[in-house]
């Protein structure tokens, strides 16, 4: 089966860019949030997220599991919906980690920004496969402009 694409706002996509290079040297982190229109999966905006990991936040993450339940709430509220969520590979590749994998809940987008002291230097994004498979890659489309990366 081909991967969807997840399809994202410029402006939703540049303010994940601006938190992987704020949060240099750690990992930054946060949620998808939008709509599914169809087979379309459509983040409109992004909420950015404390790094609450113990230990090394350059090669770890967690988010706050009270910001994902009120997410979850506040987009049911609204009629959006939590579709997956970002982080940074510091210094890494664009590649799930292990722990990615282990920790990935099923159907949510996983958004990964590479950078570097240079900058940003790739983007990823993956989805659990089917079969206990690990993670597949998505295509990332930006709805209103070329990916510049
Ligand atoms: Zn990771």
């Amino acid at each position: 089966m081909r991967p969807m694409a997840l399809h994202i706002s410029s402006t939703a996509f540049e303010s994940i860019e601006e938190s992987a290079l704020a949060s240099m040297p750690e990992e930054c982190c946060g949620l998808l949030i939008g709509r599914i229109d169809g087979s379309k999966r459509l983040v409109e905006r992004t909420q950015t997220a404390i790094n609450i990991a113990a230990g090394d936040r350059h090669k770890r993450y967690e988010i706050d599991p009270q910001a994902v339940f009120d997410a979850i709430r506040k987009s049911n509220e609204s009629g959006e919906q939590l579709l997956g969520f970002f982080h940074s590979h510091p210094d890494s590749s664009l590649q799930p980690s292990s722990h990615d994998v282990k920790t990935a809940w099923p159907d949510k987008s996983y958004l990964i920004v590479g950078v570097n002291s240079s900058g940003i230097v790739g983007h990823s994004s993956w989805r659990l496969g089917g079969g206990g498979k690990g993670m597949q890659e998505e295509p990332i489309t930006l709805t209103d402009r070329q990916l510049l990366h």
